[in-house]
Formats: C-alpha cells, structure tokens, sequence
C-alpha cells in the first residue's frame, strides 16, 4: 500500500509543535480498562461534561461493574440519563457485561492486551454499540496496543494533507494509516494532529500561513492556485 506523502516529515514537524509523542498521557489511560471502554460508549452523542456526570453518577450508585450487571436495568438509565440516549446506552453496557462474563468469567477486559491487536479490536467491535473508532481509542489509550483513532480532526487533517481522498470515511481513513504509519507512532501522532486541528488546523479557518505542514499539504497548495 502507498504511504502517505512525506508521512515522516510531516508527523516529525507535528512532534516538534505538540510533542504528544514523547510525552506519555496517563490521563487518558484509566485503571480500569473496562472504565475506558463505558466511558467511550457514554460519550456517543454528547459532550465530555454530560458523559463524565453520568459517569461519576453510575460509579457513585455502582462501584463495580458487577453491580452494574445485577442492577435493574431502569435504575442504571436513570443514572445515565444526563449523557442522553439512556436507555440505548444502559441496555448495551449491560449486554457487554453479559458478553464479557461469558467470555471471560468476569467483567473485565484485561485479557486482551494478551492478545493480537487485530483479533483485539474485532472482539471490541463485537460489541453491542461499539464501533470502530471507539475500539481504536480503548485498544490506544486503556491497553496499550496500536490503535490510530480517526476522529473528525485526524479525517479532517489527513483530507487537507493529501493522504486520502476528501470522500473517504473515517473508518476507512483509520484503515490506511494503521496500515502504513509505523505503531509505535501511533498515540502521540495521533494526539499531535488533534491538537493541530484544535489550534491551527481548524474546519472553518485554517491558519496555512502559520502551519509547519504548510509545505507539504495539498489544501494549502490548492490556495496559492
Ligand atoms: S497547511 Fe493549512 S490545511 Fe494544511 S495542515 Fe496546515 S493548516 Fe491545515
């Protein structure tokens, strides 16, 4: 498969800005991976404000997610309800418990960083409700495997930046860039081109003239046209 263009370049400029790749996050590594993964499910279709309530409420009520398994189903919407969708949300997280239990005799997910990333991320995505990118972000940040989460700023960047096509799809873009960016790259990349999108990078108004990827990104090319 083809490499993104100047791929090396352009992630060492990144890594000279944000400096996410030296820098470990331990943030955003919980001590419980399973805590990660609901967190990442309670995040769908809100904001981090709402799905850390909702968070903090369930974990105050249930400490443990075999609590959450033996609690009535109506009880755990009611205490996520803040993050919205409650009952699809509390409905999945219980159904993955029922899963996990089965598969590993507890309601956890540990066992999998002893396992191949690939087969990993497909027993993620099994999952009820959990979808490619969450998957990369609990394989990445909570254990520690090669994930390369594509969210609207990695998609929006590697659009810009000439790597995929303007139409390809997030999952698809994720695809291409764990397959030809070298893994141990991964996290810290990953976090650089957010931050980059954050602050310079932006979907409205890029800031080309004051990018370090100015040289190489075919939307800035496309400007000076
Ligand atoms: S040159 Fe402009 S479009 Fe390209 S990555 Fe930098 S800010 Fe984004």
């Amino acid at each position: 498969m083809k490499k993104p263009h100047h791929a090396k370049e352009i992630l060492d400029a990144f890594e000279r800005h944000w400096g996410n790749e030296c820098r470990p996050s331990p943030e955003l590594k919980h001590e419980d991976p399973l805590d990660g993964l609901m967190l990442t499910l309670l995040s769908q279709n809100t904001n981090d404000k709402n799905r850390d309530k909702a968070f903090e409420k369930l974990k105050i009520e249930y400490p443990r997610w075999d609590l959450v398994a033996e609690a009535p189903l109506e009880k755990v919407i009611d205490l996520i309800r803040v993050a919205g969708l409650g009952e699809t949300k509390a409905t999945r997280m219980k159904q993955i418990l029922v899963v996990l239990k089965e598969k590993f005799g507890n309601y956890s997910i540990n066992d999998l960083q002893n396992w191949k990333a690939v087969e990993a991320r497909d027993f993620l995505v099994s999952l009820p409700g959990v979808g490619v990118k969450t998957a990369a972000c609990v394989l990445v940040f909570d254990l520690d495997m090669p994930a390369f989460p594509v969210d609207t700023h990695v998609a929006r960047i590697s659009r810009r930046l000439g790597w995929v096509p303007e139409k390809m799809a997030p999952d698809k873009i994720q695809e291409y860039l764990e397959s030809t960016l070298p893994p141990k790259r991964f996290r810290g990349a990953h976090l650089n081109i957010i931050e980059h999108g954050r602050g310079v990078c932006s979907a409205r108004k890029p800031d080309c003239k004051n990018c370090y990827a100015e040289k190489w990104c075919e939307f800035s090319k496309s400007l000076d046209g």
